[in-house]
């Protein structure tokens, strides 16, 4: 890749330096010709980041290797712990919990998805639930970790795992590997943009301290403000917030518990959800609720009365829209992070979005000059990705029964997306789920929420219903079986932290 790239950009420019930033810039000293293409990046301290995104989902595996990094430094560096899925509570009606694991469940058998041979198990009796059968979600609940086995026969090789991690500390160790690698970095508010009066293109940027900064092509990760693509080139939001309502979070940290969770959880509350995301040496916090169905102080005291253990750090609060720019990609700019869109954090998909945006681009990268044909391609990308992972957010708060506050009855009521809609309706017909194109959630992530929100089809797929339901509960029992073995004689997830990080 490095050598095929041709030359023809010779000065990129960053604003801004969060996560989207760095990763950006760690991202591109990687892949584009070292020496030819000049990489800077602007950032203002007394700005400073958003300073949350602690929770990932397992496509951050492969950015880390892309850039060559090596995992147990990575868990170490950033206070890493391993994440095998999210535990839902409260979210289908009050009382329900169930798991959205990483890497599926059971095993699809004779091209038929899993899920409808438990569907037909269930008709006959089976009181075990989905995720009984998912790898993933029985490691969980055991509080037990390692890395997938290679042999494709061992029930090991189906776990599937992301990072809960300290952010702040991710950003500060891609900006060592970018400076490292040419990238060079200018602290300073920026106080101008400039633009050629004849295309409208960004030509360079002045700090308040009077230094000026030029560039062929910009990024902007500035955050919410959007400083380039929103503030300086005028890009319209689309607002999302009559489907995503939520727009106000309140964060602590807290002391770690005896047990470090290798999961997620998410708690939905009267009007929002609480997370917790356990770090090696204190778990993250975060109450994000609709400021139109609940106050600030009600908000806090529910953060505060939802923790488990003693918080150490103040209560921060903050604000955000959800939606997406018009356009990710305007003239010499391409918008990636926050300045791009948000989703809220229901399921970790921020960081994602980013890696996305960097990828697209350097699969797109313009070798034959800014050519709109690029842009289009990469803003049809782009929305696309954002409009899928918004439908599989927006189920979460449709798919419920909840009564008990104006929030969720307005949730449960709403219009959704048409794409949504003929999701829910395929599913609810015969338990069929497809993956569209390049969608990031797969078959097994549809199902989880909907199962584990209470949708279940009007009937299973009638391929099956030929095959002995007592022969397909022996399958299952069987695999059951074979995973609580396979988990019983793995360690303890703080355990495999402390051998792995000790391995360097
Ligand atoms: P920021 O971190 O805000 O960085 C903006 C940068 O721009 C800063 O360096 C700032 O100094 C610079 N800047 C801005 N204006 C100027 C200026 N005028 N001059 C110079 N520099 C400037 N994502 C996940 O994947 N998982 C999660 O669990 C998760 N949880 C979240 C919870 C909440 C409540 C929120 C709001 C977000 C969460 N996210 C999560 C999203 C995640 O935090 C962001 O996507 C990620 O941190 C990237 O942020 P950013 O770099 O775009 O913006």
């Amino acid at each position: 890749m490095k050598d095929s790239t041709p030359n023809i950009l010779k000065q990129i420019t960053i604003v801004g330096g969060g996560s989207a930033g760095w990763m950006t810039a760690a991202a591109l000293s990687r892949m584009l010709p070292t020496g030819d293409v000049k990489i800077t990046l602007v950032e203002s301290e007394q700005i400073g980041t958003i300073g949350v995104g602690e929770a990932t989902i397992p496509d951050m595996i492969n950015f880390n290797k892309l850039l060559g990094i090596s995992e147990s430094e990575f868990i170490k560096a950033t206070n890493g712990t391993f994440k095998l899925g999210i535990e839902f509570n409260d979210w289908g009606k009050l009382g329900d919990s169930y798991f959205h694991p990483f890497g599926g469940h059971g095993v699809d058998m004779n091209g038929v998805d899993f899920h409808q041979y438990w569907l037909h198990t269930l008709a006959a009796g089976n009181t075990c639930d989905l995720e009984d059968y998912s790898i993933c979600a029985v490691a969980a609940k055991q509080n037990k970790f390692v890395l997938p086995e290679q042999n494709p026969n061992s029930v090991l090789s189906h776990l599937r795992y992301a990072y809960h991690f300290d952010a702040t500390a991710y950003a500060a160790y891609l900006r060592k590997y970018a400076e490292q690698r040419g990238v060079k970095r200018i602290e300073g508010k920026i106080a101008s943009v400039q633009q050629h009066t004849d295309t409208g293109n960004i030509a360079g940027l002045t700090l308040e301290d009077g230094t000026t900064v030029g560039g062929e092509l910009f990024f902007d990760c500035s955050g919410f403000r959007s400083l380039l693509l929103g503030d300086t080139l005028g890009v319209k939001f689309r607002d999302w917030s009559h489907w995503l309502p939520c727009n106000t979070a309140q964060t602590v940290a807290t002391e770690q518990t005896d047990k470090v969770l290798p999961f997620t959880r998410s708690t939905a509350k009267t009007a929002g959800w609480q997370w917790r995301i356990p770090t090696q040496q204190r778990v993250g916090n975060g109450h994000i609720y609709c400021d139109r169905f609940m106050g600030h102080d009600l908000a806090r005291q529910i953060l505060l009365d939802g923790l488990d253990s003693k918080p150490i750090s103040e209560v921060r609060t903050i604000q955000f829209k959800t939606g997406c720019q018009e356009a990710f990609w305007e003239k010499n700019c391409i918008g990636i992070g926050l300045s791009a869109g948000f989703l809220e954090p229901l399921e970790s998909t921020s960081l994602f979005l980013i890696q996305q945006g960097i990828s697209r681009f350097i699969s797109l990268y313009p070798d034959a000059g800014l050519h709109p044909v690029i842009r289009n391609e990469y803003n049809r990308l782009m929305t696309r990705e954002f409009e899928q992972v918004r439908d599989f957010i927006i189920l979460h708060y449709k798919a419920t029964t909840r009564d008990d506050s104006p929030f969720w009855r307005y949730v449960r009521d709403m219009e959704i997306p048409d794409s949504l809609t003929h999701k829910m309706t395929l599913f609810q017909q015969g338990g069929r789920v497809f993956r569209d194109d390049h969608e990031l959630f797969t078959r097994s992530s549809w199902v989880a929420v909907m199962v584990g929100q209470g949708i279940f089809p009007k009937t299973f797929d009638p391929i099956l219903a030929n095959i002995p339901v007592a022969d397909i509960q022996r399958s299952l029992n069987s695999m059951k079986q074979a995973m609580e073995q396979s988990v019983a004689r793995l360690p303890d997830h703080a355990m495999f932290i402390e051998k792995y990080t000790a391995m360097q």
